[in-house]
């Protein structure tokens, strides 16, 4: 790691996105490392060496990383961390960075195209309204827009004249 390298304002842009601002108070313990249950599975997957890169400023290295996007979210770091850190949170932080400058990952974006598209990953077709009826239940609905107005972004194209 050179020094010239890395960018002290890291860990701040960081802590400016929601749930980013743990990584404020983290004393590099590894104590969410010893209960991760990927790292124990893959132990290239380090939650502690995640949190140091980006507090000392490995910007690149971090926001690249295929290894950020394995996290399961499970929060069982949260759990131990004596600071009170929500790494799972600050994980998300960067991700969200990362997605910004186009690293993410192709099922990432899948995902996110289809909530944006149809506010749900599974489309309700004929076939499961009419399963739904065999069943007494009522029909689902197409609602993006719902899902689109939560996030505060602009109806998809086919979606445009749906009343809400
Ligand atoms: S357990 Fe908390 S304080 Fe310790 S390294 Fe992980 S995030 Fe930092
Ligand atoms: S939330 Fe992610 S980093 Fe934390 S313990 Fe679970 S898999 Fe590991």
């Amino acid at each position: 790691m050179r020094l010239n390298d890395c960018d002290p304002g890291f860990k701040h842009q960081i802590a400016a996105e929601p749930g980013g601002a743990g990584i404020r108070v983290c004393f590099g313990c590894a104590a969410c490392s010893a209960r991760c249950p990927v790292g124990a599975n893959r132990p290239e997957y380090d939650p502690r060496r995640i949190i140091r890169a980006a507090l000392l400023g490995q910007r690149e290295e971090v926001l690249a990383s295929p290894l950020i996007w394995l996290c399961s979210s499970c929060y069982t770091c949260g759990e131990v961390c004596p600071q009170g850190v929500r790494f799972t949170d600050v994980l998300t932080a960067i991700k969200n960075l990362a997605a910004r400058e186009g690293h993410a990952p192709p099922s990432a974006r899948i995902t996110a195209e289809l909530l944006a598209k149809q506010g749900r990953l599974l489309e309700i077709t004929e076939f499961e309204n009419e399963k739904r009826a065999e069943l007494g239940l009522p029909p689902v609905e197409q609602r993006p827009s719902d899902f689109q107005s939560i996030l505060g972004i602009a109806p998809q194209e086919q979606d445009a004249g749906e009343g809400a």
